[in-house]
């Protein structure tokens, strides 16, 4: 990227430029190729020139500061350079300097908020009609054209009707619904984007180093963020924080200079929220208020960041990550590891509403830290839906839980390694001893033999199963390529991922997809069953495949002696509670055994 440096009046031309403006007039764009985050406009700008294919008037949409005039003036430069029309116009002729400088004659600049008159755009109607004095095109550019009032844009309508061929108008508005249709319909409308944090954080970046300014990178992040994606905000806080703090900046002065709170802490809040630590959120926010912090912000960028997370949880592609930074990422990552779809979309519920309410709240403090304790209880509340699965996976597993097993609901992350499970661990699965009638609709003559046969079934039509999962679950198709069912007993069916893909499986652990596999399984064999995952070395997952019935019969035979039900008569609160699958229960519900009934 190359930027040429160098004095330009500030836009519109009125000369009263704030100090703080200087570095974003220094960095204006020169040329197509520099201007930030707005590929798609640029490219389809250059093609119009470069094809000759050119509308009369040009309408650009967007927020503030994001580089709606900065292309106009580029396009105006790009149609009457000496070389041109050309989409790479030499910013050494006569043409381009004086455009630059806001004196090109043939080009007029006018802002739309102080110009709004009838009077005004007649004038302009009649200065339109004269042949331009240098250049091919008469180019007038309108910042702010929705502020035109009615009047002036009917005038302006007639112009736009039946323009000389030599006028071009670029429109740039933050308000393209306060414009009138039969104006509307008469552009070419480009819908600018919110420059991704990323990018602006690469360009703080650039200017920070050629302004010999050393900026950490949580500074420049956050200051990113304090912009909301327009670029000239980013560059004039930048600005003033080099007017603040002289040649070293670092994530605390951004903070203490725009009230923000530090990505440190909002990612604190979010996981005392996920762990549902109480104390720990009362604490965080009660340090960041009495420290000044804007809590209104906070909220919005708790919101973002909840949001964030449900991407994370929801979007594989990396692409549409965008607008997150690697250290955002990684945090995030682990974030959804915690959490899952519903979770989060419920907190999010939560902060939406209080940020509504916060407006008005007469203490922000103490609406917040309600919010955010209903955050926490939404993010470790369990769904009525999850607590009918989990219970009758449960009452199918009692039995059939020994210690040390490693298939259980959830397998915890550290065990996920490439290690797995093999056959050995695998097996203690496919023993069922639990009293059929304990699961519902099992038939009570359902044996080892019965299971084993159902796996065998179950991995003929694993392939029609796995399509039909796919119709209700449209992301489940590709998770479950590389799975294939390895065990199936009276209250389960064991999936083995491929111990590659380990996050495959967590992505399997919760929420939507889980349910309609477990609704497909339970169809195909005729009762309801809960899914296991289990993450296995690619050769013992062909192993455990081809000699699962074997495995089932061997398992079969310590159970013969009567485990099941007999065996858990007299056990005491404290032994049940080592029991995996009761304790797995009791991790889920956070609670306590108080009785033992048979
Ligand atoms: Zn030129």
């Amino acid at each position: 990227m190359a930027y040429k440096r160098g004095g330009f009046l500030s836009e519109k031309g009125n000369g009263d430029a704030m100090a703080y403006e200087v570095l974003a007039r220094k960095w204006r764009p020169q040329k197509f190729d520099d201007v930030v985050g707005q590929d798609h406009v640029v490219q389809t700008l250059k093609n119009a020139i470069e094809s000759k294919r050119l509308a009369h008037a040009y309408l650009f949409v967007g927020s503030r500061g994001i580089g709606k005039t900065s292309i106009a003036r580029i396009f105006a430069r790009a149609l009457n350079c000496k070389k041109g029309p050309t989409a790479t116009p030499c910013g050494t002729c006569d043409s381009c300097i004086e455009i630059a400088k806001g004196t090109n004659l043939d080009v007029l600049e006018i802002d739309g908020a102080s110009n709004n008159g009838v009077d005004q755009v007649r004038d302009l109607r009649e200065t339109v009609r004269y042949a331009p004095t240098h250049g091919p095109f008469k180019i007038t550019i309108i910042d702010e054209v929705h502020m035109l009032s009615t009047a002036a844009f009917n005038a302006l309508l007639k112009t736009l009707e039946e323009p000389p061929a030599h006028a071009k108008f670029f429109f740039a508005t933050t308000e393209p619904q306060k414009i009138p249709a039969t104006v509307l319909s008469r552009c070419q409308r480009f819908d600018l984007r919110r420059i991704p944090t990323p990018q602006i954080v690469e360009r703080l970046r650039l200017m920070g180093k050629a302004e010999k300014v050393s900026i950490d990178e949580d500074a420049l992040l956050a200051i990113a963020r304090g912009a909301e994606g327009g670029l000239r905000d980013a560059q004039s806080a930048l600005d003033q924080l080099i007017s603040f703090r002289g040649n070293a900046i670092t994530e605390a002065d951004v903070l203490s200079v725009f009230g923000l709170v530090a990505r440190a802490s909002l990612e604190a809040l979010a996981d005392a929220v996920l762990g549902g630590d109480i104390p720990g959120l009362i604490r965080l926010i009660g340090e960041l208020d009495d420290s000044g912090k804007d809590l209104q912000r906070l909220v919005v960028e708790l919101m973002e960041h909840f949001r964030n997370l449900l991407v994370v949880l929801n979007v594989d592609t990396p692409a549409l990550h965008g607008d997150l930074t690697d250290a955002q990422l990684e945090v995030l990552r682990r974030q959804a590891g915690r959490s899952d779809t519903s979770r989060a979309l419920r907190i999010v519920g939560v902060l939406t509403e209080a940020e509504d309410r916060m407006k008005f709240a007469l203490s922000r403090r103490t609406l917040l830290e309600t919010a955010l304790i209903r955050c926490a209880r939404a993010a470790t509340v369990v769904s009525l839906e999850e607590i009918l699965i989990q219970i009758q996976a449960l009452r199918a597993g009692l039995g059939n839980a020994p210690a040390g097993v490693a298939v259980a609901a959830g397998i915890p992350a550290g065990t996920a390694g490439s290690s797995g499970p093999t056959l050995a661990t695998l097996r203690p699965v496919v023993r069922e001893s639990a009293p059929a009638a304990l699961v519902a609709g099992a038939a009570p003559a359902a044996t080892q033999e019965a299971y084993a046969e159902e796996l065998r079934d179950l991995m003929r039509e694993w392939k029609a199963l796995k399509e039909k999962v796919a119709k209700q679950a449209v992301q489940a198709k590709a998770i479950l390529a590389d799975a294939r069912p390895v065990a199936v007993d009276a209250g389960r069916v064991v999936l083995a991922f491929d111990a590659e893909f380990p996050q495959e499986m967590k992505r399997f652990e919760t929420g939507r997809d889980r349910l309609a596999l477990e609704y497909a399984l339970g169809a195909f064999l005729k009762r309801k069953v809960k899914v296991d995952f289990v993450l296995v070395a690619r050769d013992p997952l062909a192993e455990a495949a081809a000699s699962a019935p074997e495995a089932a019969k061997a398992a079969a035979a310590p159970s013969a002696g009567g485990s099941g039900a007999a065996g858990r008569k007299g056990k005491s609160p404290q032994e049940w509670a080592k029991d995996p699958a009761v304790n797995k229960a009791l991790e889920m519900f956070n609670g306590t055994i108080l009785d033992v009934r048979e």
